[in-house]
């Protein structure tokens, strides 16, 4: 396998509630290398965001150790894995998350301005560019209420990608979107895999895990299944078949009628 953007071992997590213990993770190995396009299944509570959540650094493990990109994370400080998801990660969420009467491209353009670092000049170009990436770069100044499920959810994935992560994480990103268009979601993430962006994606939907390279499956805070799929499904052949057909269906009507 290439080099590791992600390791953990005997990662665990518990929470608490009140009297009660809620085993949500229960000893987790995972490798996962640079280029992966990774699906992650499992069915509710089984602890698929539980685990992307502690991938992303936004929460911690209660045991069990992580290096993502070589980079020791059990043990850092807030402030430090606040820096390392900046620099390293980039966030696709269910429900898009988008700023409301705001623009595209000053909702992509806001992780840029949050950055401590002082390491982006020409903001508003670099989230123009991004947009562009995702195919929006007509639609910089629509506000997500003027915008289509789909068109919402790339500009969230514009958001992600405009800090140039190494890693890309999406929890059920098409969780709301009708099929057509979660295929042209996944269609996106195809590209950005291979223009080199290692990509985990949790569905709980085999159609749209069958474009990953790898699956595993979470059951009860653990890993019961981890296959690599040989010869995954091209989201973009899909479309297309999908217009042809379409355009097919449109033809006979036509006839018919004619
Ligand atoms: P999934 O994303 O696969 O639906 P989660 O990771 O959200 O599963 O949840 C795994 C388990 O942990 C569930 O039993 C859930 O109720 C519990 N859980 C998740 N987050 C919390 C939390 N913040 N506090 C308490 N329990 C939680
Ligand atoms: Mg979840």
């Amino acid at each position: 396998m290439s080099t590791p953007v992600i390791e953990i071992s005997g990662v665990k997590k518990v929470y608490r509630m009140g009297e009660t213990e809620v085993f949500a993770l229960r000893g987790v190995d995972l490798t996962v290398g640079a280029g992966e396009l990774l699906a992650v299944m499992g069915s509710s509570g089984s602890g698929k965001s539980t685990l992307m959540n502690i991938l992303g650094c936004l929460d911690i493990p209660t045991a069990g150790s992580y290096v993502l990109d070589g980079v020791r994370v059990d043990g850092m400080s807030r402030n430090d894995l606040a820096d390392l998801r900046n620099r390293k990660l980039g966030f696709v969420f269910q429900g898009f998350n988008l700023l409301p009467r705001t623009t595209a491209v000053e909702n992509v353009e806001l992780p840029l301005l949050y950055d401590r670092t002082g390491r982006w000049t020409n903001s508003r170009q670099l989230a123009a560019d991004a947009l562009e990436r995702v195919g929006l770069g007509a639609r910089l100044e629509h506000q997500p209420s003027e915008l289509s499920g789909g068109q919402q959810q790339r500009v969230a994935i514009a958001r992600a990608l405009v800090t140039q992560p190494t890693l890309l994480l999406a929890d059920e990103p098409t969780g709301n979107l009708d099929s057509r268009t979660s295929i042209e979601v996944m269609a996106l993430f195809q590209a950005l895999n291979e223009q080199g962006i290692t990509v985990i994606i949790v569905t709980h939907e085999p159609d749209i895990a069958q474009y990953a390279h790898r699956v595993i499956e979470v059951r009860d805070g653990q890993i019961i299944h981890d296959h690599s799929v040989a010869a995954p499904r091209s989201a973009a052949t899909d479309v297309m078949a999908m217009d042809v057909e379409a355009a097919e269906l449109t033809a006979g009507v036509t006839k018919e009628a004619a």
